[in-house]
């Protein structure tokens, strides 16, 4: 989860605009329920800041508590365009806290990942907030498996996961009793948490440093002002005007963006450059029905596809009990939409013009088909995850829409 850091100093110009002073303030973690405004830090102005971070997802949020509590003397806002906080890819995803064995070794995402984990755990603890640390099996259920099993075991002590143990069928059953499977990787550091309570817990002590949160702000421009402001002592501190859809302003010095599956644009728009272009793709999940949650323990995975290392159906308790089951990845015809049919042209027209789909296809064009035919018949993903629990059947499974997100692939 590395957010983009995007600077936009330099000259100062004439200010553009008055202040609005009408901006929606956003106070989460439930609407209509403010918290009291943390103390500590340097006010600013409502509309300006010495930095401001765009989007209130878990990147913006962790960004931004991190910013305020290294330097509280710095006035910090965060924008969201929704009117919650952590309503998109971090109130969408698997809930799980990964150990870090994927990654190459010694590169930046092994060293994140690992220690990521390991600061998830010590902040939940803080902060009394529900984690399972339930573990995770990856499964090897074919012969061919095996060799990329023990390698990505090696892999894993070599980025330092705690705890893992490469393990025969009789320990898979001891683990998992309804699992089968040839070998597995035993992962006990591995758990899960509701990423959204995370996130509104940042926003929270973000808030108390005294940092802003602004919701129902969709940013629409970033621009510098461009001569030096004759009047306006606000335009020579805070250079960068920032507006949203309905023309309100803020202003600032920085300007971080972590803005999910708009970072490209937002990134264009802050004068950087929009690679990777962001393909968006749905990911849908099954439920188990709640008299089966028994065949489930912790977290049960393939071996992955190295080049897609997470994706591959799998088997994730919840924090409230169920058991997703999932989830396939769909081309999506709209960033943000969780509905099969829910479509935005600009979208699909990025999709087409702009991403370098067509190379993606070709690329990867057994894998798509066979995501799309799992998308359509329910048997397809069912007889997948009978591979590792073979009690599954058609019938055990709750909802098939139950819930649906993107995947953000980057190229
Ligand atoms: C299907 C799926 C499963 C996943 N499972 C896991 C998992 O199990 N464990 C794990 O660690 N990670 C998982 N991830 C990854 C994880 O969810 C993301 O890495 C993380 O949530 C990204 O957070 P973010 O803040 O970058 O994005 P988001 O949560 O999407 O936040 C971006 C925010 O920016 C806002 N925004 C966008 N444009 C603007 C604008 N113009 N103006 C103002 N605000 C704007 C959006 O409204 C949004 O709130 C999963 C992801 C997916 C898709």
């Amino acid at each position: 989860m590395a957010p983009a850091l995007r600077y936009l100093g330099g000259a100062c110009a004439r200010a553009r605009g008055g202040f609005s002073g009408a901006l929606a303030w956003g106070w989460g973690p439930a609407p209509g329920a403010p918290w009291p405004l943390g103390r500590g830090g340097r006010r600013a102005s409502t509309s300006s800041f010495d930095v401001v971070i765009v989007g209130g997802g878990i990147v913006g949020l962790a960004s931004a508590r991190a910013l305020i509590l290294r330097h509280p003397a710095l006035s910090i806002g965060v924008l969201e365009k929704e009117k919650d906080l952590a309503v998109h890819q971090t109130g969408h995803n698997s809930g799980v806290i990964h150990s870090g064995i994927y990654y190459k070794p010694e590169s930046l995402k092994a060293r994140l990942c690992v220690q990521g984990a390991a600061l998830i755990y010590e902040y939940c603890n803080q902060k009394g907030i529900s984690y399972k640390q339930c573990g995770k099996l990856i499964v090897a259920v074919e012969q061919e498996e095996i060799p990329r099993l023990q390698a990505l075991y090696e892999r894993g002590l070599q980025n330092g996961v705690r705890g893992l143990r490469l393990i025969q069928p009789e320990d898979i059953k001891k683990k998992e009793p309804y699992c089968r499977g040839l070998m597995a990787i035993d992962c006990p550091y591995t758990g899960i948490v509701d990423y959204r309570q995370v996130a509104l817990s940042f926003a929270q002590d973000f808030q108390e440093a005294g940092g802003s949160v602004l919701t129902n702000f969709e940013v629409k421009e970033i621009e510098t002002a461009k001569e030096s402001p004759s009047r306006s002592k606000d335009g020579v501190t805070y250079p960068i005007v920032i507006r949203n859809t309905k023309g309100e302003e803020v202003r600032c010095q920085y300007v971080v963006t972590c803005a999910g599956l708009y970072s490209d644009r937002i990134s264009e728009l802050s004068g950087c450059n929009p690679d990777p272009r962001i393909v968006p793709f749905r990911g849908d999940y099954l439920v188990l029905k709640p008299e089966k949650r028994y065949l489930v323990k912790g977290n049960i995975y393939p071996v992955p596809d190295s080049r897609f290392p997470f994706l591959g159906v799998h088997f994730t308790p919840r924090m409230d009990g169920s058991i997703w089951l999932g989830p396939n990845a769909v081309l999506a015809l709209k960033r943000e939409g969780y509905r099969p049919f829910d479509f935005s042209a600009r979208d699909v027209m990025d999709v087409i013009i702009k991403s370098g789909l067509i190379k993606l296809v070709f690329q990867n064009f057994s894998y798509g088909v066979n995501e799309m035919y799992k998308a359509l018949f329910l048997s397809a993903t069912v007889k997948h995850l009978q591979k590792f629990i073979p009690e599954i059947t058609v019938s055990d499974i709750r909802s098939r829409w139950a819930r649906r997100t993107l995947h953000q692939q980057l190229q």
